[in-house]
């Protein structure tokens, strides 16, 4: 029995039965089929940062620019860890949707688009330190390439489609999902500021690498040269940095070297924040008082 899951989600229907890569499939999909367009026209795409990287780099744009124009955050569970959905038109199609020629990003879909009509389920089975990734089908009935005559298995679907660099890229991101998940309670609520960090590392790369070279966070971590040199111009080391710095900054595991001494530089400046915080607020009620004082004599 597994323990946790973590899937990349669908709303739609899927068929219970597991599958792993050698099951097989009967499915196909092509430009001439009745129902071409028909699933991008009421499209549900959750974005994971690889997605973010390739389709912001495809259109030319800042990650900003990207999050700002294409997608909607949403809370992945009840601590609102962020996650990142498309945004679509007021009918529900996908703003990458050509009518007549069907996706417009095609050579860059996300990995949810990839997958489809297989959906991706991440486990972690009781005792097991290693996640096992398993596979179901969705069937929606305006689908009709269920009813088209090849068989192929998962593997070979999931070559086809050109998922694995994508898995490569995120696997990651997706063991920290899950282990996030198996820890329940037990980590905590991650603090406000992890969860920002969390967002900017996962999403907002151009921001976060503004972040890594500032010389606030060169005072803090012990990092060689060199990676910072790739860091500034290698978007996917980035990521795979940030998979290390958001797994420190949730689960305190302790990945990236810190300078000597910078944790308690960095207590001794928020103490004089938290200082001044205490003395504001402290006159704030003194004055609030004398107010009620004058008012009531
Ligand atoms: S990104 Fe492309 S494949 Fe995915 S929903 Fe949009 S149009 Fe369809
Ligand atoms: S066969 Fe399914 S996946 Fe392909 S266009 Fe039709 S609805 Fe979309």
């Amino acid at each position: 029995m597994s323990d946790e899951k973590f899937d990349i989600p669908f709303k739609s229907p899927t068929l219970p039965a597991v599958l792993s890569l050698d099951s097989r499939l009967k499915f196909n999909c092509h430009k001439g089929i009745s129902c071409f367009n028909a699933c991008c026209k009421k499209s549900d795409i959750t974005l994971v940062p690889y997605d973010v990287l390739r389709l912001k780099k495809h259109l030319g744009m800042t990650s900003e620019e990207f999050l700002n124009a294409h997608t909607v955050p949403y809370p992945m569970d009840q601590d609102q860890v962020p996650g990142l959905k498309m945004k679509t038109d007021e009918t529900g199609a996908c703003l990458f949707l050509d009518p007549e020629n069907g996706c417009t990003i095609y050579e860059n879909r996300p990995t949810v688009c990839r997958y489809y009509p297989l959906a991706v389920l991440n486990i972690r089975e009781k005792d097991s330190s290693e996640p096992r990734t398993q596979y179901s089908l969705v069937v929606e009935e305006h689908c009709k390439g269920h009813e088209e005559d090849r068989e192929i298995t998962v593997e070979e679907y999931r070559k086809e489609q050109g998922c694995d660099e994508f898995d490569f890229y995120n696997q990651e991101w997706y063991e920290l999902i899950l282990k996030k998940k198996s820890a329940g309670p037990g980590v905590g609520k991650p603090s406000e500021m992890s969860l920002q960090l969390f967002f900017m590392a996962s999403y907002n790369t151009d921001m976060f690498r503004r972040f890594v070279l500032s010389d606030k966070f060169r005072a803090s971590y012990d990092i060689p040269e060199e990676t910072y040199e790739q860091i500034k111009k290698d978007d996917v080391a980035l990521l795979q940095f940030g998979y290390k710095l958001m797994r420190q900054a949730l689960f305190g595991e302790k990945i990236i070297p810190e300078k000597p001494g910078a944790w308690e530089k960095r207590v001794e400046e928020r103490r004089e924040i938290w200082e001044a915080r205490t003395q504001a607020e402290i006159e704030a009620r003194n004055k609030k008082v004398e107010e009620q004082m004058r008012e009531e004599s």
